[in-house]
């Protein structure tokens, strides 16, 4: 007898909810108008710059949480109970992941929070205060449906010493990385220049890739190279969309390993559409993921989230056209018919149109 026997799923598919592995849930209200910037980006850099590291320099704990909420509602909505995030808010550090953690708390989802910690802004002082707050959260969290590890952005946004200390920190806690690496051509002429193989093996050589270390994207990763993280128990994060959209190529050396599962990397949590870009992408590509390959690839994410939740086994029943009719969350219902059981989504969208409106706004302000 599971949570949702006690309703009526005739004309359902009842199937494991799906798991979303790699996201940002701060650029939740992006899709309620974010304007264009002035000059349009013509590299991955730049789109960083133009774009997302400006929303991120302009949120505050209002806009976070409206941004949260919203973000978690949909995905639940969607049938996707499990986000694995990785969090930015440059001006807003310390208790930002509470903030996420309290959003997915009170909508019932589960969250894998880590703050991406930086020099990008403000020097090692930033990339410390990023640290702290991982470490402040994982030591005080008591909400069961959140966890979380230790954030960096990326290795070329990071000294030496800072990937060090957030080495020393996720071993000192006993919990994970999460970073992108190797998502961009730039991450790897970075990390070269400053004498290593690759991002991938400075963060190896700095000791800051625990087992079970969840790295997003590995676009510009070799064979060898996707081999040895998953000697080295770590995950990787397919992001097709988001890679597709950002013009930074397609991650192919990722048939190496099996501990691959996908991410939507801020792109609205249906994993469904998802993997339908990752059908066209790889075909695209030349490398059509059929059989065990397929299976792999969509049921990672399950694979990852049996590792975070010993209690994981969340379920969803959906209408012939996919959408989710009933979902549940460790053995509680979080949507009913369609609807947030928890929360009312008339207002939470309301909260986040004139939330996005005040972040706008602030972005445009911004040096
Ligand atoms: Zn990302």
């Amino acid at each position: 007898m599971t949570a949702l026997d006690r309703l009526d799923c005739r004309g359902t598919t009842v199937e494991p909810a799906q798991v979303n592995a790699h996201t940002h849930l701060y650029s939740g209200l992006a899709p309620l108008g974010m304007p264009a910037p002035k000059a349009p980006p013509e590299n991955f850099l730049q789109i960083l710059e133009r774009v997302w590291w400006r929303l991120d320099r302009a949120l505050d704990e209002d806009t976070l949480r409206a941004s949260a909420r919203y973000y978690v509602a949909h995905a639940l909505l969607a049938g996707t109970t499990t986000l694995v995030d990785h969090h930015e808010s440059p001006t807003f550090i310390a208790g930002s992941l509470d903030v996420l953690a309290d959003a997915a708390h009170e909508l019932g989802a589960r969250l894998f929070v880590a703050y991406g910690a930086t020099d990008r802004n403000g020097g090692p002082d930033e990339g410390r205060r990023g640290l702290e707050e991982n470490r402040r959260f994982l030591r005080h969290n008591t909400r069961p449906r959140v966890t979380g590890g230790v954030g960096l952005h990326a290795s070329f946004t990071v000294s030496d010493e800072t990937i060090r200390e957030a080495g020393r920190l996720a071993r000192e806690l006993g919990v994970r990385m999460h970073v992108h690496v190797a998502e961009d051509g730039a991450d790897v002429v970075d990390a070269t220049r400053r004498g290593y193989a690759g991002p991938l093996e400075r963060l190896a050589q700095l000791g800051a890739l625990p087992r079970g270390s969840i790295l997003a994207h590995g676009v510009h990763l070799s064979e060898p190279q996707v081999r040895d993280a998953e000697s080295r128990g770590c995950w990787l994060v397919q992001n097709p969309r988001s890679n597709a959209g950002n013009r930074v190529g397609y991650a192919r050396a990722l048939v190496a390993s099996r501990h691959v599962a996908l991410g939507t990397d801020g792109w609205a949590a249906d994993m469904a559409a998802e993997r339908a870009g990752l059908r066209v992408e790889s075909q695209s590509a030349a490398q059509p993921l059929d059989g065990e390959l397929w299976r792999a690839r969509t049921g990672g994410g399950h694979a990852l989230a049996a590792e975070l939740w010993r209690d994981w086994d969340d379920q969803v029943a959906r209408e012939p056209d996919g959408r989710a009719r009933h979902v549940s969350v460790a053995g509680d219902v979080v949507v009913q018919d369609g609807v947030l059981v928890r929360a009312e989504l008339g207002k939470i969208v309301e909260d986040a149109k004139h939330a996005a409106a005040r972040l706008w706004s602030r972005m445009d302000a911004l040096p």
